[in-house]
C-alpha cells in the first residue's frame, strides 16, 4: 500500500493523534513500554514525529519519560489521585490568599462572566465542552490573579497529571442518557453552589471562608473522580483495567470540577 507524503508538521499532528488515540482507546495499556522505532515503523513515518509527539503527549501526562529506564504510558493509582488533589487543594488556596489582597474589578468581572456561563445547561456534548472550558477557566482566573508566575506553572503540571484519570473516569459515562440523570443534575447544581461560594467569599476579601469552600468543591471533585475510576478499575491492581466503552472523547473532561 502507498502513503501519501505528508509534510513534517501534518506528520507530527497525525502522530499525536494517532499515538493519543491508542491511550485513549487502550490499544496502549497503562504502564505498558512505547517503543519509539517500533511505533515509528508500524506507522511508516520517521522517528522525529514520534519523538516529538512522545514529549507533546508526555507534557499533557499521558505519556512518562523514566530516565535511563524508557517511555511509558502514564499509569495512575487511586492513591495518585488522592496526593494530586490534595496538592491541586493547597495551591488553589494559596493562590486564594494571594488573590484576595489584590483582587481587582476586571477580575471580578472575569469570574462573573465565568459563573454566568457555568449556569447555562448542559443537555449535549458541546455544551459539556464549552461547561468544562468555563469551570477549568475559573480555576485559572484564580490561579492567575495570585501574580505568582511559578505557582501558576506547578499548578498546570499538576493537572496534566490528572489528564488520564478523567480518560478512566470517563469510561463508566454513557454519553446518551447520563445528562438526564438525576446523579448529574444534582452534581452540576452542587457543583454550581461551589463556585459561587467561592467567587463570593473572594469578593468578601474571606480568606478563610474561600479557603473552606475551595477545599469542599475540590474534593468532592477529588471522590467523584475516585468513584468513577474505582468503577473502571481492575480489583486486584487497583489500575484501570477495564476497555472503553467508546464514549465520546469530549467526555474525558467530565470529572474535571
Ligand atoms: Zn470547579
Amino acid at each position: 500500500m502507498k502513503l501519501r507524503r505528508l509534510t513534517r508538521k501534518r506528520a507530527t499532528d497525525e502522530v499525536y493523534e494517532a499515538l493519543r488515540d491508542a491511550i485513549l482507546t487502550r490499544g496502549f495499556k497503562p504502564g505498558e513500554r512505547l517503543q519509539v522505532e517500533e511505533i515509528a515503523n508500524k506507522l511508516g513515518v520517521s522517528l522525529t514525529p514520534v519523538r516529538h509527539s512522545v514529549q507533546r503527549l508526555c507534557t499533557e501526562g499521558l505519556i512518562e519519560i523514566r530516565p535511563r529506564s524508557g517511555t511509558f504510558v502514564a499509569t495512575l493509582t487511586v492513591e495518585d489521585i488522592q496526593s494530586t488533589f490534595e496538592v491541586r487543594c493547597a495551591l488553589e488556596c494559596l493562590a486564594a490568599e494571594l488573590a484576595i489582597s489584590r483582587l481587582t474589578r476586571a477580575v471580578e468581572k472575569e469570574f462573573d462572566e465565568l459563573l454566568e456561563l457555568l449556569r447555562r445547561p448542559v443537555d449535549n456534548e458541546e455544551a459539556l465542552r464549552k461547561h468544562e472550558e468555563a469551570n477549568s477557566d475559573l480555576h485559572q482566573t484564580l490561579l492567575q490573579a495570585s501574580g505568582n508566575k511559578r505557582l501558576e506553572e506547578v499548578y498546570a503540571g499538576l493537572n496534566a497529571h490528572l489528564t488520564i484519570a478523567r480518560i478512566h473516569a470517563s469510561e463508566s459515562r454513557k454519553a446518551e442518557t447520563a445528562f438526564q440523570s438525576k446523579e448529574w443534575l444534582a452534581r452540576f447544581q452542587q457543583e454550581q453552589a461551589e463556585h459561587e461560594e467561592i467567587v463570593a467569599a473572594l469578593k468578601a476579601k474571606d480568606l478563610q471562608r474561600a479557603r473552606e469552600s475551595l477545599r469542599k468543591h475540590i474534593y468532592r471533585a477529588k471522590d467523584a473522580m475516585i468513584a468513577s475510576f474505582a468503577a473502571v478499575s481492575a480489583p486486584a491492581s487497583g489500575r484501570a483495567g477495564k476497555k472503553s466503552d467508546g464514549a465520546a472523547p469530549s467526555a474525558r473532561k467530565r470529572s474535571h470540577n
